[in-house]
């Protein structure tokens, strides 16, 4: 007699909406969309319920309610610690989301930083250095080659601190970059290394020490916690030098009129760089959505690994499709991927997809302008948009199997509906769609 092990099942996300159709009904919606935004997990949904009635000021009331709000905001630092893979001495700052911590981070270097990172970054990496020494080098195609152009970079550098950013995982494609490579050769110029993990978290365990990174930037939104609270984690001693990223209550030691002036003496902790009262629900729940995450890994990342090779294999057999890459050969990949289709503009198949198949997908230019227009030049064609997949904890075999189907019944028989461009996208006209009884009246 054979036993058969159960395997373990991922966490699950609360109830998904039903979204109407333009040809009538409605359906389960498909949501391939996480890596823009990943729904909320049961138990985070859950957790910020039971936490609502002690909702209070944070580190400002004598009330009881106040310090156990205090207790979760504080007790959440260590949660990211431990979820990050920490250096015991790191810092953790609560940001809105990554973008957020990256331009903290941006606002903190010490004077005369020089920034590496590849054009291909996310706006959000790619655009807050400023100075004279931001070097943004084309991505190379091979692994080996990313960490020899870092290397090169880094070389040419002049003398003083050193900074390179880089992505755990593209947004575009998926495709993980060579992270601990990248840092073993910043480490040896002198460099630190800032990873902007928004993509690698929600997929793969984090860890700063084996990594040997400097500083991580994470979103809650994207990691099913979507409260509006994001982190920066890693070394404090630029953080703890640098000017208060936002001037404010709680930043403060002391505030003191002084010879016609102020006197006053910022916090050298955290708190230096979280002025005004903190989204202690969003922390809270980016918190539990980390607890959760860290207990589940092998799960998560089977739940994913499955899914996303039955969506490979099944877009492999769509009619003029080509995924987009940005490193040649295989390389490891979380659940997203941007592709094109020959005789189809994106944002009209990602209308179409949503109207008559209720599955919502990304289309654009992933706020990855450079990488997406290059790695569309790449296949052969001449525009800037492209159409994304993205899988998580969320998406089902279904969901994979109906947008599959959805596009080779779109390049066999094109759409059952009119569309037209409206404000600037792709709508269905006319759009019977009726919105959710909440928004309607
Ligand atoms: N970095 C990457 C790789 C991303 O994919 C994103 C968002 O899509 C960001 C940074 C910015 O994240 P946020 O919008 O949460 O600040």
């Amino acid at each position: 007699m054979t036993l058969a092990l159960s395997r373990p099942t991922a966490p699950p996300v609360s109830e998904q909406a039903r979204v109407p159709l333009v040809t009538g009904g409605d359906i389960g919606y498909a949501n391939l969309d996480h890596a823009a935004s990943a729904p909320c997990l049961a138990a985070v949904r859950r957790a910020v319920d039971e936490f609502l009635p002690w909702y209070a000021s944070v580190h400002r009331g004598a009330g009881f309610a106040s310090q156990v709000a205090t207790r979760v905001y504080e007790r959440t630092r260590e949660v990211l610690r431990r979820f990050a893979g920490a250096r015991p001495r790191d810092t953790v700052i609560f940001t809105r989301n990554t973008t957020d911590s990256l331009n903290l981070l941006a606002s903190s270097l010490p004077a005369g930083t020089s920034v590496v990172l590849f054009d291909t970054e996310h706006h959000a990496a790619l655009l807050p250095w400023r100075g004279p020494h931001v070097y943004r080098i084309p991505t190379p195609r091979t692994r080996l080659a990313a960490v020899s152009a870092v290397d090169g970079a880094l070389a040419a550098c002049p003398e003083g601190p050193r900074l390179v950013v880089l992505t755990g995982a593209s947004n575009v494609t998926g495709e993980l970059l060579p992270v601990a490579e990248i840092a073993a050769v910043a480490r040896r110029r002198g460099a630190r290394i800032a990873l902007d993990a928004a993509q690698l978290a929600p997929h793969r365990p984090l860890s700063i020490q084996d990594l040997d990174v400097d500083f991580v930037a994470l979103s809650g939104h994207k990691l099913y916690a979507p409260f509006g609270a994001g982190a920066l984690i890693g070394r404090a001693d630029w953080l703890r030098a640098a000017r208060p990223y936002l001037a404010g209550g709680g930043a403060t030691r002391s505030v003191l009129a002084q010879d016609g002036g102020l006197g006053v003496v910022w916090n050298s902790g955290p708190e230096r760089h979280e002025a005004g009262s903190p989204n202690t629900v969003g922390v809270y729940a980016l918190g539990v959505a980390c607890e959760q995450l860290g207990a589940n890994w092998d799960a998560v990342i089977a739940h994913e690994e499955e899914l996303g090779d039955r969506l490979r294999r099944g877009l492999a057999a769509v009619p003029g499709l080509t995924e987009l890459k940005l490193l040649d050969g295989a390389a490891d990949m979380v659940g997203t991927l941007s592709f094109v289709l020959d005789g189809f503009e994106p944002g009209w198949l990602a209308a179409v997809l949503s109207a008559e198949y209720g599955i919502g997908v990304r289309d654009g230019a992933f706020c990855a302008h450079v990488a997406t227009r290059r790695l569309i030049a790449r296949t052969g064609g001449t525009g800037g948009q492209a159409v994304r997949v993205s899988l998580g904890l969320g998406t089902t075999a279904e969901h994979v199997d109906r947008v599959v189907l959805a596009l080779r019944q779109i390049v066999a028989r094109g759409a059952r509906w009119d569309y037209a461009i409206q404000d600037g996208r792709w709508a269905p006209t006319p759009d019977p769609r009726a919105l959710p009884p909440f928004l309607a009246g």
